[in-house]
């Protein structure tokens, strides 16, 4: 039998060359996620089945698509879809309700689904979230919204835009899903068999759907904020009046409802407007019954994820520029002879913090400088007999050409001044 090592289906290599982006993105969400006290968190890449089968309904998409297995100790085991179940896991195993603060966490890491693959649809792709869990205040809402809007902007993102809406508590759910179903009733028969199944079943799901006959009858939606209690009403209204009071803009969008069912109250979504048809960027809201469901004491929350694959392919197509890597050194030894002593230049520069790279197996300076230029490097310190005679090395700046002599002990220092505070 012939063996079969193909990547598997769905899933990809992170290749060096393309790892700049994830780096860039991964430490601006650490860093903007710490302005807020927002604290890593990081939890197993599976999870007993049962998690997932208690928290996704037997609708969603998402049940159908995990991945599932048994392991030798007969456990059902799955790799998790998504992070907020298992972080609402770990909230309960740890007792993290007794922290004295509400727990403010992110997470970062792949996420498994059973998709057909296709552009920007992976089998194993990435996300980073947060979950900001113990606190009902609308406050909390605008906060990680607020995060989200800067986290994007920062990145450079432009035209980006966020679509609240409001599902209501576990009371306000049946009130909407008969607006919804007495707006459609007399199109219903004009609708595909698989809608009219979610008009039976989960009406509310119908609201983002794409079909185009039904977003023309759901143009004409009255305000659904209606519908809402009171309490739902005044919570909404505060998460609005705070996005308003710090300038994000946003718009309330009625037919805006999220994947998953665990959502209540306040959702959003994160889409850049210069894009086509898969303009989401990021999803979220809060989750008030989540964590009882799972077992747990009573805990409001709210939270977003977004997908890396997704969000890189957004900077490239907006030409986003990424910070480019640090300064890269090439120590080229004219002859075995001197290598041994390229090596303490080479890590009397490391010790001072300069990236230094060096080759053994070319002795000769055409060899070297072909090698340092597809390396991409800024300078290349050459080191022959003649500056082992001089006791200097020359240095070259290989984007200008630009070559200056320069004593051994003075090489860490020569970079030092022209890298300057930057480098550092
Ligand atoms: P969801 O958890 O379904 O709300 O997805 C949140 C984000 O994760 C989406 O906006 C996408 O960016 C990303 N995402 C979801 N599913 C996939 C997938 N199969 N491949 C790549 N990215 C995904």
């Amino acid at each position: 039998m012939s063996m079969d090592y193909s990547l598997p289906r769905g899933t990809q290599d992170i290749l060096p060359d393309e790892i700049n982006y994830w780096n860039h993105v991964e430490q601006t969400a650490k860093h903007i996620f710490s302005l807020y006290n927002f604290n890593e968190i990081r939890t197993p890449i599976f999870e007993s089945s049962n998690l997932f089968n208690r928290v996704i309904s037997e609708s969603d998409i998402v049940k159908k698509e995990m991945y599932t297995f048994t392991d030798k100790g007969n456990r059902e085991l799955a790799l998790r879809p998504e992070g907020t179940a298992p972080i609402a896991r770990a909230f309960i195993t740890n007792n993290l309700s007794r922290a004295p603060q509400h727990s403010k966490l992110f997470y970062k890491g792949p996420m498994f689904r059973y998709e057909r693959p296709q552009a920007g649809r992976y089998r194993q792709f990435h996300q980073i979230g947060v979950e900001s869990i113990g606190s009902d205040h609308p406050f909390s809402d605008a906060e990680v919204i607020t995060m989200s809007y800067r986290l994007f902007t920062s990145l450079g993102l432009r035209n980006v835009k966020i679509y609240i809406n409001s599902v209501g508590s576990d009371t306000c759910r049946p009130v909407i899903e008969a607006r919804i179903k007495q707006f459609l009733a007399s199109n219903l028969s004009q609708l595909s068999e698989n809608l009219q199944e979610k008009f039976k079943n989960n009406p509310l799901k119908m609201l983002d759907s794409k079909d185009e006959t039904l977003q023309t009858y759901l143009s004409g939606l009255p305000d659904m904020r209606e519908a809402l209690s009171q309490q739902s009403k005044d919570h909404f209204n505060f998460v609005i009046s705070y996005l308003d009071h710090l300038n994000i803009p946003f718009e309330y969008k009625p037919t805006l409802v999220r994947g998953l069912d665990y959502y209540t109250e306040t959702v959003f979504e994160v889409v850049s407007e210069d894009l086509g048809a898969q303009n989401s960027i990021c999803g979220g809201g809060r989750y008030n019954n989540l964590i009882k469901n799972l077992g747990g004491p009573q805990t409001p929350a709210v939270g977003f994820a977004f997908g890396m694959e997704r969000l890189i392919m957004l900077l490239k197509k907006q030409s986003i520029p990424i910070p480019k890597r640090p300064v890269l050194v090439y120590i080229a030894a004219l002859g075995k002879e001197y290598q041994m002593e390229c090596l303490n230049i080479a890590e009397e520069l490391r010790n001072n913090m300069i990236n230094v790279t060096i080759d053994y197996s070319k002795v000769d300076f055409n060899g070297h400088i072909k090698l340092a230029q597809k390396m991409l490097a800024d300078y290349m310190i050459i080191f022959g007999e003649k500056e082992f005679e001089s006791k200097q090395v020359s240095i070259k700046n290989l984007a200008n050409r630009h070559q200056d002599d320069v004593p051994f002990a003075g090489i860490t220092n020569y970079f030092q001044t022209i890298l300057g505070d930057a480098h550092v």
